[in-house]
């Protein structure tokens, strides 16, 4: 992921400093040394490094920091704040028009224009509720046309498309035509990308700006690009009214500097991220949340949101009851099992939690997700009063179910083993919350 690097570097401040209980001015000097390393390292903008250290440096001052009570964590917090105000501060959300909202995406080829419109059109779809049109006026490459109607079909979402032959301006002004008597919340639309800026191009997507007066002009940069990505916003800015940039591929090994970057140089805030191939892969982008990941604090926010949209409710509040009045079944272990699986990667949830960041390092998603999925191919095998007392499994029972999963009888036992183990910790969780949770909490 993006800044994994950046976030191990701060981790260790952060952790050195806040460990602190006095400082003095070299510790201070020290710490803010080893910050501008990290995001130098990072490929920041070495003027927005300077700029971002200076401004600590003079808040840290102001504020008395090495006088206060606790002065490594003031320091955090000062670095923390500033952090917020590089990556866009307050910014608004993406705000959509309670009648119609146009929207268009532009960006050079292979960033991930396409996918991130469709991807878009799907968050609009499923989290907001909104009906979706998306227009195919990337004319230049006919493949562009055939992908988009493949997305927008995978997720249910009316595609307009016309033979590229007519120009794309001609594409706009004919959706327009249509949209006016098929009204959709929303209206996305696709352009021609290029591999590099060029001016026939960029007129042509200025003028299905002109026709179209959209309402916001996303701009997709891909992340691994580095400080080209500030080369591109401001390219593309000086034709056109950029509202934000999706960033892409997120998910890769980037080091990030760019998208730290590129709200301080072109004034042009990051919307939205993707974090990889899949069509929900796509985040909105929050300046505060970006920086608590970023300096390891963790984004709790993040993770119960991810939980919500997941898990059924209903269904994961019985399975807990269960779990803590120690009825928890096999079933239940698949249940939770697969909501984790949904919320995706083990390593990016674990990071979303406080604390837990340098743990993520040690975790294999591809050998945890190899286990999980032994341990559902085998609870899949058990019949539903198996399932329900895996206990009383005789080897013969075990012989099946390890024939049926394409597993092992050592793998079925060590499931049934995990299962036990999960019941006793959670018979002790359910016990403590009745009891001596009530005692803890002095009532
Ligand atoms: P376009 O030429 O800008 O329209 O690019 P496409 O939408 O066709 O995407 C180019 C490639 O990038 C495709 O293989 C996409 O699957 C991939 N891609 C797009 N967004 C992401 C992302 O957020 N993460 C990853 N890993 N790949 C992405």
């Amino acid at each position: 992921m993006a800044f994994d690097s950046l976030t191990h570097k701060l981790n260790e401040v952060v952790r050195d400093i806040q460990g602190k209980g006095h400082l003095s001015e070299k510790n201070m000097e020290e710490m803010l040394r080893k910050v501008r390393l990290a995001l130098l390292e990072a490929d920041v903008n070495y003027k927005v490094v300077k700029t971002f250290l200076d401004d600590v440096k003079s808040e840290a001052l102001g504020q008395k920091v090495l006088e206060s009570v606790e002065p490594g964590q003031m320091l955090v917090k000062i670095v923390h704040d500033r952090l917020v105000e590089l990556l866009g501060g307050d910014q608004e959300e993406f705000a959509l028009k309670p009648d119609q909202t146009r929207i268009m995406i532009v960006g050079l080829q292979g960033t991930g224009k396409t996918t991130s419109l469709a991807k878009l059109a799907n968050y609009l779809k499923t989290k907001l509720n909104k009906s979706v049109l998306l227009v195919a006026a990337d004319t230049q490459r006919p493949a562009a046309i055939e992908q988009l109607q493949t997305l927008g079909s995978t997720i249910g979402v009316d595609v307009f498309a016309k033979d590229p032959s007519i120009g794309a301006v001609s594409v706009v002004n004919e959706a327009l035509t249509y949209i006016q008597t098929h009204p959709y919340d929303c209206v996305l639309v696709d352009t021609a990308g290029r591999l590099h800026v060029d001016e026939t191009l960029m007129e042509e997507v200025k003028t299905i700006e002109t026709v179209l007066k959209p309402d916001h002009v996303l701009l997709t940069v891909d992340a691994m690009t580095g400080q080209d990505i500030v080369t591109v916003a401001n390219a593309f800015n000086e034709k056109l009214h950029i509202s934000g940039l999706v960033a892409t591929k997120f998910d890769g090994d980037a080091r990030g500097g760019g998208i730290l970057s590129v709200k301080t140089l072109t004034g042009v805030p990051i919307q939205f991220v993707g974090v990889g191939e899949k069509i929900d892969d796509f985040e909105a982008f929050y300046p505060q949340r970006m920086a608590d990941r970023i300096l390891g604090f963790g984004d709790i926010v993040s993770l119960v949101e991810k939980a919500q949209e997941t898990m059924d409710q209903k269904k994961a509040e019985e399975s807990a009851m269960r779990m803590l009045d120690g009825t928890f079944t096999m079933d239940d272990m698949l249940f939770q099992m697969e909501s984790v699986t949904k919320m995706g990667p083990l390593t990016s949830l674990i990071r979303m939690i406080p604390g837990m960041n340098q743990l993520s390092e040690m975790v294999d998603d591809a050998k945890a997700s190899d286990a999980m999925k032994k341990t559902k191919a085998i609870i899949q095998s058990m019949t539903p009063s198996e399932r329900a007392n895996p206990s009383k499994l005789r080897s013969t029972h075990k012989r099946r179910i390890a024939a049926g999963s394409g597993t092992s009888v050592n793998d079925v036992s060590k499931a049934i083993n995990s299962y036990e183990k999960m019941k006793k910790m959670m018979n002790m969780v359910g016990r403590m919350s009745k009891g001596d949770i009530r005692k803890l909490m002095g009532e």
